[in-house]
């Protein structure tokens, strides 16, 4: 045993030495290393944390741990101080849009989401619905969930958040025969979602009845009395991470 520490001691002593006297080639060897090695980790910090630049969303498969919560400070924006609520309360938001956009509840995903999201959502269901296309989603739960940046200015505040959710999911065509998905397995997505608030009350949505339609002033329809849910942070951007 003792033997064999000299042994160790006596060949890191030589590579040492070897190291020293090679100093012109070692040294500028040693010195490209530690620029390298901090030149990627730079590149990790500037892609993972500036995520959002990204439109290519397979790149950021599996790095949701390096996602963090957000700190007490910006916590307190949503005059809260408990971020598992703030999270309860995302997460039903969130499954409120997933049941309205698989069952083609227009009014609902009109009242949750921006007004440009809602269009996009609102010609690609069409189109599903044209080719007879239709999208059953079960047992929906967030698995998972990061609030990992909150932003603000004068005229709205923006909160990114991080989530997985596990559902049943399956597409059917006309003739009833499934796609794809499985009415039986369930699966697991993970997303980036962007939440909005307005805060000036000029820059409000209107409200639609979710029942009849209508568009209405308050969350209980002049026309057919239905209550309904009036949404302050509407989602502004989904990306599904692959
Ligand atoms: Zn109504």
């Amino acid at each position: 045993m003792i033997e064999l520490v000299k042994t160790l001691v006596i060949i890191i002593i030589v590579l040492l030495f070897l190291f020293l006297w090679a100093w012109p080639i070692s040294f500028p060897l040693l010195i490209y290393y530690i620029y390298k090695k901090n030149k990627n980790k730079k590149y990790f910090k500037s892609t993972v944390i500036n995520k959002d630049r990204y439109q290519n969303n397979g790149f950021f498969n599996n790095i949701q741990d390096t996602y963090v919560d957000i700190n007490d400070y910006k916590l307190e924006w949503f005059g809260t101080n408990d971020i598992d609520v703030l999270k309860r309360h995302f997460s039903s938001l969130f499954i409120d849009f997933e049941r309205a956009l698989n069952n083609l509840d227009y009014n609902t995903l009109y009242n949750i989401c921006t007004p440009s999201l809602y269009e996009l959502y609102h010609s690609d269901l069409t189109v599903n619905l044209k080719l007879g296309n239709k999208k059953i989603i079960d047992n929906i739960s967030i698995e998972k969930m990061v609030i990992y940046n909150t932003t603000k200015n004068d005229e709205e505040q923006k909160v990114y958040i991080m989530l997985e959710m596990k559902s049943n999911s399956y597409t059917m065509n006309s003739s009833g025969k499934i796609t794809s998905g499985s009415p039986m397995l369930p699966v697991k997505e993970e997303f980036i979602a962007v939440f909005v608030k307005k805060l000036k009350k000029a820059n409000e949505g209107q409200l639609r009845c979710p029942n009849c339609g209508a568009t209405v002033t308050s969350t209980k329809c002049e026309y057919c009395n239905t209550e309904f849910k009036q949404y302050e942070f509407k989602i502004d951007t989904i990306r599904k991470l692959v």
